[in-house]
């Protein structure tokens, strides 16, 4: 399955600002953002001026960035936004936050989405009591997610279940400690997701 492979931190460089894709390291003095925010490359310590199609590029890859997917699936997590009523930006922002790989990360059983994202391609994982090893399956409200019963034996579930207590579960899942099982209330609102991301100009970026 393809995937990203360039130094993370030279993304948040790219940026100019913290996209949190390394778990724990993004909050200490060694995040690469605190130590030299220019971007990455030579003669870049100054920013140069960014037309609006060059905003609208902006936002669409730290959207994508942010949630670990590549070109092609973004599209068709646009696409199928754009289908849907409502608002395209909010819905957009929705879908990514509905993969599975996102919402183990949002559970806490992983620091990172990249992270929530191998704990899943692994087969650790388990959506309504099926091993599901796709990362981008999109779950429901009412669906369940869980820890499949092998993988509760690992030394990684272990340290799971003992800082799972001090992480914060967003308003729209609920975890059960005891089974280390989340289960999908609703779908997020925009306020739901504390993603900086300005979905307009997404929408504005596919809509030339
Ligand atoms: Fe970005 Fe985290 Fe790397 Fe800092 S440590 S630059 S926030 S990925």
């Amino acid at each position: 399955m393809a995937r990203y492979t360039e130094a993370v931190c030279h993304l948040c460089r790219r940026q100019g600002e913290k996209l949190f894709l390394k778990g724990e390291r993004c909050f200490s003095p060694k995040c690469a953002i605190e130590q030299r925010n220019n971007p990455p490359g030579q003669h870049t310590a100054r920013r140069r001026k960014v037309s609006e199609r060059g905003l609208q590029l902006r936002e669409k890859q730290k959207a994508r960035w942010t949630y670990g997917v590549l070109e092609r699936q973004f599209r068709r997590h646009y696409q199928e936004a754009a289908r849907r009523p409502g608002a395209t930006g909010e819905n957009l922002l929705q879908e990514l936050e509905l993969r599975l790989d996102n919402v183990v990360y949002r559970l806490g059983f992983a620091d990172s989405r990249a992270q929530a994202r191998q704990i899943v391609q692994h087969g650790h994982i388990a959506l309504n009591g099926r091993k599901t090893n796709i990362p981008s399956a999109r779950v429901k409200t009412g669906n369940v997610v869980s820890w499949v019963p092998a993988s509760m034996d690992t030394e990684y579930f272990k340290a799971v279940t003992h800082g799972i207590a001090s992480k914060a579960v967003p308003s729209w899942l609920s975890l059960d400690m005891a089974q280390m099982a989340g289960r999908i209330l609703t779908a997020p609102s925009r306020q739901d997701i504390d993603v900086r991301v300005n979905e307009q100009a997404i929408v504005e970026w596919y809509s030339r």
